[in-house]
């Protein structure tokens, strides 16, 4: 493997749940940036003989996983939107191994010639040490309610599920003071939101593709 002279730029990507991120990331992708999503990090971390497995048993017992040995995803969430310590638990659990493994990919990435990686980060805003590792936070923003719309249409959620979600989340306004770049997404076709995240990759130092 050839070291790359110049490392890549990076960028954090964040946005609220349904305000478009995943679609965000599919397009930048397709402009040439290595993505790293940490929501499929985090699902391998709590998946059967994943890494997190034994600490959250120990943490919260083996009620919490599943017979195969899985996190028990419903059962957690139930237990952690009801309680902000159990949830402070499982994110002290999940968030380091999540970054570290992130910053791996990364390096990974780098090595193989990256000009710009990608972080998928749902809680960016949140965390207290995401943003120390990236040069750019990317931020796609929506109304509350387009992101009510989204969810319910993709999930079996209702409507106070999902108002429960948002607000154990950081605010719109948390994130847009804390965003380099905010992509609106509401009222835009898909092909809009395409372009939108062209010219945005090109800024990023990336081709269309
Ligand atoms: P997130 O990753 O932030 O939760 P997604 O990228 O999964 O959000 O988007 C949520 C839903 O909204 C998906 O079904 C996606 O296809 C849809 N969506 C996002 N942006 C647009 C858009 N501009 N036009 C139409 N549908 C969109």
């Amino acid at each position: 493997m050839r070291p790359n002279p110049s490392p890549p730029l990076r960028v954090g990507l964040t946005g609220g749940v349904g305000s478009g991120k995943s679609t965000v990331a599919t397009l930048l992708a397709r402009c040439g940036a290595d993505v790293i999503d940490t929501d499929a990090i985090s699902r391998r971390l709590t998946a059967p003989g994943g890494l997190a497995i034994d600490a959250i048993a120990q943490v919260f017992g083996h009620g919490y996983l599943t017979a195969d040995g899985a996190l028990n995803r419903p059962l957690m969430r139930t237990r952690v939107f009801a309680n902000p310590d159990a949830r402070h638990q499982l994110e002290s659990i999940l968030h380091p191994l999540i970054q570290r493994q992130a910053l791996q990919q990364a390096r990974l990435a780098q090595q193989a010639g990256s000009r710009c990686v990608v972080f998928e980060v749902p809680l960016l805003i949140e965390s207290a040490t995401w943003h120390h590792e990236v040069d750019q936070v990317l931020l796609v923003d929506c109304p509350v309610e387009t992101q009510i719309k989204r969810v319910m249409e993709r999930s079996q959620r209702d409507r106070p599920a999902i108002l429960a979600m948002i607000a154990a989340q950081a605010s719109r306004e948390q994130r847009q003071q804390a965003a380099d770049i905010i992509l609106y997404n509401d009222g835009l076709s898909l092909d809009e939101l395409a372009q939108q995240v062209q010219s945005i990759a090109v800024g990023f130092g990336l081709s269309s593709p």
